[in-house]
């Protein structure tokens, strides 16, 4: 679905400040697969993530989209294949702060243009889900990080992506709250979509949704 070959990933390239986040990295995510990746903080699992998501390119290596290379190419493109193919839930959540909970959730769905009360129905539907249905009205900025959270798997939801990409999913959320989205994924896994995520939560590594948990040190991949 998406791989990843020869990646490697430097900030600040060429100058005294260069730092190699991944290193020669080989991964490919089978459709249907869940992966789990782990490995201490500064491990690059983040910026794994992004490259993986096409929210952030390669210094050396390729990034493919159910086999093409995706990663040279137009900023407008890698837009319109993240909006439609993959769902991406970032570790700060990124929600637009002024806006409410669905308005969150309904963004994802507007370059589509499936008319607008298919939409609220399914914003609506994944916020009671994740039990954040209550709070559809609330300000991003007023939710708690836990809420926060889940508005941004509902958002990522949002257009039934093939992928999910989730850092840290489970790190804000309660132990009700963690088990029903390993749950959620488990749901999703038997409805064919491919899951990659990164956690160092015991609770979802303990739970057996993943198939593969691989393991990143210093930039490097290795099966754990
Ligand atoms: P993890 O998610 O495993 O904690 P990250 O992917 O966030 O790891 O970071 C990997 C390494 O790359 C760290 O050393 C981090 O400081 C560095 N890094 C990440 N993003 C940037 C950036 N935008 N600029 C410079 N260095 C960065
Ligand atoms: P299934 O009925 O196939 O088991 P689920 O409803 O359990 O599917 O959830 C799987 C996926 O379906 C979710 O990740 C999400 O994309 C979508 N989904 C779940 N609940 C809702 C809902 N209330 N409204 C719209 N879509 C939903």
């Amino acid at each position: 679905m998406i791989t990843l070959a020869g990646v490697s990933k430097a900030f600040h390239p060429g100058t005294p400040a260069e730092h190699w986040a991944l290193r020669d990295v080989d991964l490919a995510l089978e459709p249907g697969q869940v992966t789990v990746l782990t490995g201490p903080s500064g491990a690059g699992k983040t910026t794994l993530l992004l490259l993986a998501g096409c929210l952030a390119r390669p210094t050396s290596g390729r990034v493919l989209f159910r086999g093409e290379p995706i990663s040279h190419l137009g900023e407008r493109f890698l837009a319109e294949t993240r909006n439609r193919h993959i769902g991406f839930v970032f570790q700060q959540f990124n929600l637009l702060p002024g806006r409410s909970a669905l308005q969150n959730v309904l963004l994802p769905a507007v370059p589509l243009g499936t008319p607008w009360r298919a939409r609220l129905d399914r914003a609506q539907g994944l916020l009671e889900t994740l039990q954040v249905g209550h709070r559809a009205h609330a300000e991003a900025s007023r939710l708690s990080s836990g809420e926060q959270q889940r508005v941004a798997i509902a958002r990522a939801l949002m257009n039934d992506p093939e992928i999910l990409l989730a850092d840290e999913p489970t790190a804000n959320l309660d132990a009700a709250a963690a088990e029903r989205f390993v749950d959620l994924l488990a749901r999703l896994h038997t409805r064919g979509r491919t899951l990659l995520l990164s956690s160092h939560d015991p609770r979802l590594v303990a739970s057996g949704v993943a198939h593969r948990t691989l393991r990143l040190a210093d930039g490097r991949l290795e099966e754990a």
